[in-house]
């Protein structure tokens, strides 16, 4: 709206609806309301003992001062921080015009695996640890309540050039329930500047260790693609491992397979690459 991209006649105070507020501790899950704050989420002590991983990415999003006010909701549903997408005189591809100006344009922090014409990454550092702790978003769809996956949430931006999720405009996300099966979990990114700012490349792991192996493991990347990006066969190599740096090769190799850079773009493969093998250190 500050940008002039959207100009909506009518605004809904979700402020005003009450309970959505609340974190609630479970044993099997932990519920989080989508009026939860970022600065909740980050000051929580039991929910940093439960997923360090989901504290870490909190601390990362943003300023203090944001992260006071933005919620859990309002982060999932960011919208594009594509600079061609943010100017107001420019109509590109997402706006529904028919040209993405960031493929031979300006695309430093644009994606390097998409399945549409655009290039312009999700960039919610929450959405990123939420995959990896397989975390299910409730959702109020027109009078009904739907359970996504985190890849349902996104899923449609995959595909689809003028999408940033996968939510109708009338959706509504109540709440967000996040598994307690993870042993640990961790959240870990690069960014131009050390405060205030986004992401170039972001990471979370989490994995489940019983009798010192890894039983199940998730390793997902932010601003890379238009959703969180994971891989399955890479989730896989970790099943029944023990960590080595090999292993940690193994899988920012297959994670990172597909990836097709554009011209100013290429840092985030080798970020990528190391944040994978530092965030899977962490946890195993
Ligand atoms: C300088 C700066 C740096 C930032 N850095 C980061 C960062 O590093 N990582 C990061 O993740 N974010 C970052 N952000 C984004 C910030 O976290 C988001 O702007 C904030 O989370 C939005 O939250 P909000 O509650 O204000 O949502 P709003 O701005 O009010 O809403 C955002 C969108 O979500 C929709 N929405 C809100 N709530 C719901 C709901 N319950 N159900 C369905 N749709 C909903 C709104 O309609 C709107 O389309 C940054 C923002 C700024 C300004
Ligand atoms: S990356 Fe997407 S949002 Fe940016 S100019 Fe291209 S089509 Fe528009």
């Amino acid at each position: 709206m500050k940008e002039s991209i959207a100009e909506p006649g009518i605004l809904v105070n979700l402020r005003s609806i009450p309970g959505l507020d609340q974190i609630e501790p479970g044993d099997a899950q932990w519920v989080l309301g989508a009026g939860v704050t970022v600065a909740q989420i980050e000051d929580h002590a039991g929910l940093r003992r439960a997923f360090p991983g989901l504290h870490e990415a909190a601390a990362e999003v943003a300023s203090r001062q944001i992260r006071n006010v933005a919620t859990l909701g309002g982060n999932l549903a960011q919208h594009s921080r594509c600079w061609y997408y943010r100017h107001r005189d420019i109509y590109c591809l997402k706006k529904g015009g028919d040209t993405c100006h960031a493929r031979e344009g300006e695309n430093k922090f644009h994606s390097i695996f998409s399945g549409n014409p655009c290039i312009s990454p999700m960039v919610s550092s929450l959405a990123v640890i939420l995959t990896a702790l397989d975390a299910t978003v409730v959702v109020q769809r027109e009078g009904e309540t739907v359970t996504l996956t985190m890849t349902d949430l996104y899923q449609r931006a995959w595909d689809n050039p003028t999408l940033h999720h996968s939510l109708d405009r009338s959706d509504l996300i109540l709440r967000v329930e996040v598994p307690t099966r993870w042993s640990r979990s961790a959240y870990l990114q690069v960014a131009e500047k050390a405060a205030f700012d986004w992401a170039t490349v972001s990471c979370a792991a989490a994995v489940r260790v019983a009798d010192g192996r890894i039983q199940e493991g998730r390793v997902v990347l932010g601003s890379v693609a238009p959703v969180p990006y994971q891989v399955a066969a890479a989730n896989r190599l970790l099943q029944g491992q023990t960590w080595s740096d090999a292993l940690g090769g193994s899988v920012a190799e297959r994670l990172l397979r597909d990836a097709t850079p554009f011209a100013h773009n290429g840092h985030k493969v080798p970020i990528a690459r190391a944040l994978i093998q530092r965030a899977l250190r962490h946890v195993s």
